[in-house]
């Protein structure tokens, strides 16, 4: 069993943990060890049967007698006793439909059905009314939204590395390619999808209605299928005629303004030989939002990327101490790492005072020793005060090698007083950086206020980089909006904001939003050498 297989497996039981109200911090714990499993190169079956997997930073005793279980007996008996008691196949449907996890378990309790199909076959036979709890409003609610299931719904977007991780999976086990929104790396994925050719349609699609991350499918044709996962989200399958299979991958990676500029599309075997045919150079995903005919930019690239220059360590709120931070930095083939651990001002979470940032520079002067010829640059997270200060004095902040500036308090200042607040910080010769500039938090907070193109004019004029954090619930600035920067001369940082040494992947996910924006290696400050002190 390969570690995507049962990391995929640990993400199950921790839906399923979810589902059944289980303690919020074992679910947890076992999404993280799904991540850290789906992301470490050792083979962790190899571990599990060495009896080492506990060197994993995260793995402990209980996880570890689940991950022998699994291996010894390829699966989970509790996992499959859940999956008896909970029947996530109406859960996923139930989701999907509307109805909340919780309801979705009582009302198929009170049918009596274990299946969507059952669960379908009773609704259309009026048994829902017999459902205590169930009014004829909420019947006439779920008989509708039954009725609609095949068509396209309002969207309800879910975050990019758990959708890139979903159609991977899928993709791997049907041996197919991701498309879909995940494949242009949007920052909220709504439409997920997996293309694969074959003249014979029939073993790709039993093989992704058997997946344990398809839970109920709610659509199947001859050549496609729609699935939704325990979440509700629904994942499509396209299995092109291999002649065929480049169009149906351009097509399912959308975004659907772009595929429809391109006028009728001719059949080919792969994506290249469409664009060929088409006459127009290949475009990368990322740039396939409005119409595009042209010769993408030489966009940006991860293998560009020489150093991280916002990661915070048990100083602050980071998980790790600073050398751990940067050996990992290191393994990763980078040059340098900025340790940029808060100020008091963030509240939530300790800060750095004056003195606790000089302490801090003997630590970070000792990795260096030891990390030598990598560099450990000594910086910080200032916050941006409400009056537009920043939160450490000038004389300290004219030590250290980089200061991103903050707002982390006050997101909801009006538009003028917010924008004087941050350009206030940005005329601040110390700082290098601003941070997450628009604040939003997908799905949970908008964007703030502030009014980018004032902030762009003054970045540019005070030399002052706008941050792209990978943090997968801000990816802040957006593609859109780093398009807008470069074009009024600013230049980007791709940072990870990482709170632990494996969360420096995220650089991943900032340098592809800043590729939606076109950045090129030109645009992108840690793309570079060492940025001067
Ligand atoms: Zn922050
Ligand atoms: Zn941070």
């Amino acid at each position: 069993m390969d570690n995507a297989a049962i990391a995929d497996r640990l993400d199950a039981f921790a839906s399923l943990l979810e589902l059944a109200e289980a303690n919020p911090y074992t679910i947890r714990a076992y999404r993280r060890a799904a991540e850290l499993i789906r992301g470490t190169a050792a083979p962790v079956d190899k571990l599990v049967r060495a009896g080492r997997v506990r060197e994993l930073r995260g793995i402990g005793p209980g996880i570890e007698a689940r991950l022998r279980e699994l291996l010894e007996t390829g699966q989970i008996a509790e996992l499959a006793e859940l999956e008896r008691d909970l029947a996530p196949g109406l859960v996923g449907l139930g989701r999907f439909l509307g109805l909340t996890a919780k309801r979705s378990v009582e009302i198929a309790r009170g049918l009596g059905v274990r299946t969507p199909d059952e669960f379908r076959e009773a609704a259309a036979t009026g048994r829902l009314r017999d459902v205590p709890g169930v009014g004829p409003k909420l019947e006439l609610q779920i008989l509708d939204a039954l009725a609609r299931e095949g068509e396209p719904r309002p969207p309800r977007g879910i975050h990019l590395p758990r959708a890139r991780e979903l159609v991977a999976g899928i993709a791997e086990a049907v041996g197919g390619e991701p498309a879909g929104d995940p494949r242009r790396w949007r920052d909220s994925c709504e439409r997920l999808a997996v293309v694969c050719a074959a003249s014979d349609p029939g073993p790709a699609l039993a093989r992704f209605e058997e997946l344990p991350q398809i839970v109920a499918v709610i659509e199947r044709q001859d050549r496609r299928a729609v699935g939704v996962t325990v979440e509700g989200v629904p994942v499509e399958l396209v299995v092109a005629a291999p002649q065929a299979a480049g169009t149906a991958l351009l097509r399912a990676t959308g975004a659907e303004p772009y595929v429809a500029a391109l006028g009728p599309l001719p059949d080919a075997a792969s994506e290249q030989a469409v664009f060929a045919a088409l006459g127009i150079p290949w475009c990368p995903p990322e740039l396939r939002e409005a119409p595009f005919r042209g010769e993408p930019p030489p966009l940006v690239d991860v293998a560009d990327i020489r150093g991280d220059l916002h990661c915070h360590t048990t100083w602050s709120d980071g998980r790790a101490s600073v050398v751990e931070m940067g050996r990992a930095a290191r393994d990763r083939g980078y040059e340098y790492l900025a340790i940029c651990d808060h100020t008091p001002a963030v509240g939530a979470v300790q800060g750095l005072t004056a003195d606790d940032v000089r302490r801090q520079a003997e630590e970070i002067a000792a990795a260096n020793e030891a990390l030598a010829p990598f560099r450990v640059l000594r910086g910080i997270e200032c916050d941006i005060l409400p009056d537009g200060r920043l939160d450490l004095p000038d004389d300290v902040l004219a030590e250290l090698d980089w200061v991103q500036a903050s707002v982390h308090g006050g997101q909801r200042m009006p538009a003028r007083e917010l924008t004087a607040r941050v350009e206030a910080a940005l005329r601040n010769p110390y700082v290098r950086c601003l941070s997450h500039p628009t604040g939003r938090l997908i799905g949970r907070r908008p964007e703030n206020a502030v009014d980018l193109e004032r902030i762009y004019e003054v970045a540019r004029e005070q030399g002052v980089a706008l941050e792209v954090n990978g943090l997968p619930d801000r990816l802040d600035l957006r593609g859109e909006h780093v398009r807008d920067a470069i074009a009024a001369g600013v230049k980007i940082v791709c940072s990870t904001d990482a709170h632990g040494p494996e969360r420096l992947a995220y650089m991943e996910l900032a340098v592809h939003t800043a590729r939606r924006g076109g950045a090129t290696t030109a645009d992108v400050i840690n793309a570079g050498a060492l940025p001067a002190g």
